[in-house]
C-alpha cells in the first residue's frame, strides 16, 4: 500500500496543498506543493519496500515494456553522456575515479572512461541493465552497500543523471554521499527533469525540482553549487527540459534555513505554456529524436 508523506522532504513542513493529480499509465499520481519552501513532491507514494521491488524488476517494464535496454534507450543515454561531458569540459572537470549512480546500461561509464582515461564504476539496481553492462566488462554493483563491501576507494567524480527525483529522501541521500563514496575534494554531477518544462509527474518521480529547489536541496545536504543550467540536450535544442548541476561538498555544512520559492504554480503554468508554443511554432526542431517515453 502506498504511504502518505507527512513532512516536506526538503524543509520538513507539514503544510502542503494539492499541486497536480493525474493518471500515469492507469496509476493515480498526486503531487503536493509545500507551503513552507515550494518543493513539489509526490504523496501518497510507494513505500521503501515497494520502491526496491519496483526498481529491481518492474521499472523498465512499466516505462519501456521490456526489461533490458532498447536501441532508443541506448541512443538517449549516449546523447546524454556527450552533453554531460561537454558540461564538465566547460568547467574543466576531470576525474581519475568515476562513479555513476543509476548507471543503467553503462553507456555513460564507457564514454566517461574513454574521455578521462579513468577508472569507471557503476551502481545500478535494475538486474537486467546491470547484467547487460557487466557483460560488457564494466564494473557494476547493485547498491552503495555492495560498493562499500567490495572495498572501492572514494571517487573524485560521482554522477547521478535522472536519479535524485526517484529518491524518497534526496537531502539525506546526498548528505550520506559526502561521507562515502564521494571524496571530500570531489565533484558531484546531477541531472533532473525541470519542473518548469518537463511533463514530470510520473509514478517513479517522487520529487519534481525547479532550479531553486534543486539548489536548496544541495545546500541543505552540504554542497556548494558551482554551476547549474537548464537545457534540453539530448532531446531538444529549444526546450529547457532538464536541470544539470555541478556541486562540491562544503567542509563545514552548518544547519541553515531553506530559502522558500514563491509563485511555483504560476511558473509551472508559464513554463508549460511556453513549451506548447515552441512545439507549435517549431514542430521539427522542438524534439530530436521525436518525443517518446524516456525522461
Ligand atoms: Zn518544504
Amino acid at each position: 500500500m502506498p504511504e502518505t508523506v507527512e513532512r516536506c522532504p526538503l524543509c520538513g513542513s507539514e503544510h502542503s496543498s494539492l499541486f497536480d493529480h493525474r493518471l500515469f499509465r492507469r496509476q493515480p499520481v498526486s503531487n503536493l506543493l509545500c507551503a513552507g519552501c515550494g518543493l513539489v513532491y509526490q504523496s501518497p507514494r510507494m513505500t521503501a519496500d515497494e520502491l526496491e521491488t519496483f526498481y529491481a524488476r518492474e521499472y523498465r517494464q512499466v516505462y519501456q515494456g521490456v526489461e533490458g535496454p532498447t536501441a532508443k534507450d541506448l541512443a538517449v543515454q549516449g546523447g546524454r553522456a556527450d552533453a554531460l561531458l561537454a558540461f564538465l569540459a566547460e568547467h574543466r572537470v576531470a576525474a581519475a575515479r568515476y562513479l555513476d549512480i543509476g548507471a543503467s546500461a553503462g553507456v555513460m561509464l564507457q564514454r566517461f572512461a574513454a574521455q578521462f582515461g579513468c577508472q569507471a564504476v557503476g551502481v545500478e539496481p535494475g538486474k537486467a541493465y546491470r547484467r547487460y553492462a557487466q557483460a560488457r566488462e564494466l564494473t557494476l554493483y547493485a547498491d552503495l552497500d555492495a560498493l562499500r563491501a567490495a572495498g572501492e576507494p572514494p571517487f573524485d567524480l560521482v554522477s547521478m543523471a535522472h536519479v535524485l527525483e526517484h529518491l524518497p529522501d534526496p537531502v539525506g541521500y546526498l548528505k550520506s554521499l559526502r561521507a562515502y563514496p564521494l571524496s571530500p575534494e570531489g565533484w558531484l554531477l546531477l541531472e533532473v527533469p525541470n519542473l518548469y518544462c518537463h511533463d514530470s509527474f510520473e509514478v517513479a518521480h517522487l520529487t519534481s525540482f525547479s532550479a531553486h529547489t534543486l539548489r536548496e536541496t544541495l545546500a541543505q545536504a552540504g554542497y556548494q553549487v558551482v554551476a547549474l543550467k537548464a537545457h534540453g540536450r539530448p532531446r531538444s535544442a529549444l526546450l529547457p527540459l532538464y536541470l544539470t548541476a555541478l556541486a562540491r561538498p562544503v567542509e563545514s555544512a552548518d544547519a541553515r534555513r531553506v530559502r522558500p520559492e514563491r509563485g511555483v504554480a504560476l511558473k509551472r503554468r508559464v513554463g508549460m505554456f511556453r513549451r506548447r508554443v515552441i512545439q507549435r511554432l517549431f514542430p521539427h526542431r522542438a524534439w530530436s529524436p521525436p518525443e517518446g517515453e524516456l525522461s
